[in-house]
């Protein structure tokens, strides 16, 4: 099984919450509570994000994730476009990257920058996106982070640029939660989007086993069945956790409730291999 969506480099504290304090930082320490976790919920293969922001040395941000892959095998990185940094210099070093052929996707943080997917200082991404063919992960939906503005992370926006790149294929994480119709509407319409099912809830393996949350979980499952029946595209449904947000194998538990059976196999592995040639 392939997880499209998770990150091994993140400098928030509010998402490390899960992790042992000598995980953090330390790539051969992340590479096995990462593993261990693979291992347990049956992942093989695994997309990071990169960090928000990368550098000189590091344009797309994958510096990090690279050293945790080192460890992981079937880990692959993601870069990220950076919306602040699109000279000619900055895209030029992003290139040199993509030309490696290591990096699987480019990731979009709309709403934790403030400029929506639409905003044309990403367009020079989406060009560079279309001559390498690689797809573009946008964060779509609510973020834990106050400052952020989440406006900019509506579903309806990727439609505006899934529309003005039709070569280049959209990835909308988390399914635009809370906005699941919006994003679901994206996908039925754009024949170049898909939804990653990651991050739809934070938290740890207690929150998930809490007979208490069992009513607010089971309603959880029943709207997004809806919007992704309403979709009608199981072949443009990705799997994916946002670990370490949320336990690998709880969260996979969870996600088989949402997704009928007899789609398993396309949403837990072969869509996924497909859209990023895994
Ligand atoms: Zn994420």
């Amino acid at each position: 099984m392939i997880d499209a969506h998770l990150h091994v480099d993140l400098l928030n504290p509010a998402f490390l919450k899960r992790l042992a304090p000598d995980v953090v930082g330390n790539p051969r320490n992340m590479a096995e509570a990462l593993g261990k976790e693979m291992a347990e919920a049956g992942i093989t293969q695994a997309l990071a994000m990169g960090r928000e922001q990368g550098t000189d040395e590091d344009p797309l941000g994958i510096r990090g994730t690279l050293e945790v892959a080192r460890f992981v095998p079937g880990l692959h990185p993601v870069g990220v476009a950076d919306c602040c940094r699109t000279d000619s210099a900055h895209m030029g070093r992003a290139e040199e990257e993509l030309r490696q052929r290591r990096v699987k996707a480019l990731k979009v943080y709309a709403g934790y920058t403030p400029a929506g997917p639409d905003d044309p200082t990403y367009w020079p991404y989406y060009q560079l996106a279309d001559r390498y063919g690689l797809p573009v992960i946008v964060h779509t939906g609510d973020t834990p982070v106050a400052r952020a503005k989440v406006r900019f992370a509506h579903p309806l926006l990727v439609d505006e640029v899934a529309v003005e790149f039709p070569a280049v294929r959209f990835v909308m994480a988390h399914f635009g939660y809370p906005w699941l119709t919006d994003a679901a509407e994206v996908v039925y319409k754009n024949d170049n989007v898909w939804v990653d099912l990651s991050g739809l809830l934070m938290g740890d393996r207690d929150f998930f086993e809490d007979p208490a949350r069992d009513k607010m979980l089971g309603r959880l499952v029943e709207r997004v069945a809806e919007a992704l029946d309403y979709m009608g595209k199981p072949d443009r449904v990705l799997y994916g956790t946002d670990w370490p947000l949320v336990p690998m194998r709880a969260y996979r538990d969870f996600i088989h409730r949402i997704i009928p059976e007899e789609n398993w196999s396309m949403v837990f592995e072969e869509n996924a291999r497909k859209l990023f040639a895994l």
